[in-house]
């Protein structure tokens, strides 16, 4: 648990960037920081491992205010990534990530076998080891950094904008993945960043900053789509914010509907104008139109392609999609319906956009989301 008391850093030229901040970040959750620019954020980060000192209050660790610890010692149980990786430019991948476990005492063989397995753990091939840094792309230098922030495995993690200097997609990417490592690691993650979308996305608790460095509000993603603690948050949050709820509201209060389904090689016969060609695992190919199709056996060639597909929660797994994935498929679709699949991909049955916007709006009237 890392607890902020009372704490303000006012730098020598009088620029008062955090403000009497009191917040508790808890243990194996992500807590967010966001916020325009030039609000704290990234002083409020960077007071937890020391990096700046604040000129009032106190910051605990656990419990211990972290003024008593020796600055290098306690960083080895904080991990850093930033920007742009801040990898050494002139060691290999490998050597990047296995400098870490030699400064703690790691033998070199050692090193780098822990170096490879914390590469693959983040996504990255390993013919990527030997490469420089200068040699990956934006995407892949970020799991570097992040690969080499766990290599001491800290219980806690900062993580200051580390996403926001690559394209959209690939900070997609890096997102899911980040949410798969915490839901195999559960560290407790500072995260900073300006986009409320991340902020949204990733946090389990989200604090707004205004500038000043004054805390908005602290909450609960959907508290704060829900009741923004006043116009800043509101407007921070955006105006399409119901929409936006979208993107963190499961599929699961989605009401899957029958999707008939044929299979390649067989007969057939529709009863709508539209079904869904699957394989032996019942995993989706396409889509057959009434059009499409001639007589005999389905074909490969006969098959319509077109549509995302969104995952529901069947096995009350928890893991279901969002209702922007689902809308997403809905409106993707060549039928107009929405492929639903389980977690091993097999189909379960459709959606329309229409049955989307409804649960949107359910869930706008149980007050779970903004009117
Ligand atoms: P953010 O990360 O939210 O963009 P920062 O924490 O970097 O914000 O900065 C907060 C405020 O403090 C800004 O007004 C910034 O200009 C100012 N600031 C940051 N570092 C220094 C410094 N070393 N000296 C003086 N002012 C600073
Ligand atoms: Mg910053």
């Amino acid at each position: 648990m890392i607890e902020f008391q009372a704490v303000t850093k006012t730098y020598p030229d009088g620029t008062v960037a955090v403000d009497n901040l009191d917040l508790t970040v808890e243990d194996g959750k992500i807590t967010v920081f966001v916020g325009p620019s030039g609000c704290g954020k990234t002083t409020s980060l960077r007071m937890i491992n020391r990096m700046i000192d604040p000129t009032g209050g106190s910051i605990l660790l656990d419990g211990k205010d972290i003024r008593e610890s020796d600055p290098p010692l306690l960083r080895r149980g904080i991990g850093y990534v930033i920007q742009h990786a801040g990898l050494f430019p002139h060691r290999t991948v490998l050597d990047n990530v296995a400098t870490v476990p030699l400064l703690t005492g790691a033998g070199k063989r050692q090193a780098r076998g822990k170096a490879a397995e914390l590469l693959e753990l983040v996504g990255l091939p390993a013919a990527f080891a030997k490469r420089y840094p200068a040699q990956l792309s934006g995407g892949q230098q970020q799991r570097v950094g992040v690969a080499r922030a766990l290599a001491a495995d800290p219980p806690v993690l900062l993580m200051d904008e580390p996403f926001s200097a690559v394209d959209p997609i690939v900070r997609d990417d890096l997102q899911q993945q980040l949410l798969r490592l915490q839901s195999e690691l559960d560290k407790t993650i500072v995260f900073v960043t300006h986009d409320i979308d991340e902020a949204i996305k990733l946090g389990d608790r989200v604090a707004v900053f205004r500038v000043g460095g004054r805390l908005a509000q602290y909450d609960t993603p959907s508290a704060l789509l829900a009741k923004p603690a006043d116009d800043f948050v509101s407007s921070f949050v955006g105006r399409d914010r119901g929409y936006r709820a979208l993107g963190f509201l499961t599929a699961s209060g989605v009401p899957v509907g029958p999707l008939a389904t044929v299979k390649v090689g067989e007969p057939v016969s529709l009863q709508g104008d539209w079904a869904v060609a699957v394989d032996g695992e019942n995993k989706p190919l396409g889509w057959v139109s009434v059009e499409s199709t001639k007589d005999g056996p389905l074909a490969e060639a006969d098959l319509v392609s077109g549509g995302s597909l969104f995952e529901v929660d069947s096995a009350g797994s928890g893991t279901a999609g969002s209702l922007r994935n689902a809308l997403d498929a809905a409106l993707s679709s060549p039928a107009a319906v929405g492929i639903a699949v389980d977690a091993g991909g097999a189909v379960v049955g459709g959606v329309t956009a229409d049955e989307v916007l409804a649960a949107l709006a359910d869930a706008r009237r149980s007050g779970e989301v903004p009117t």
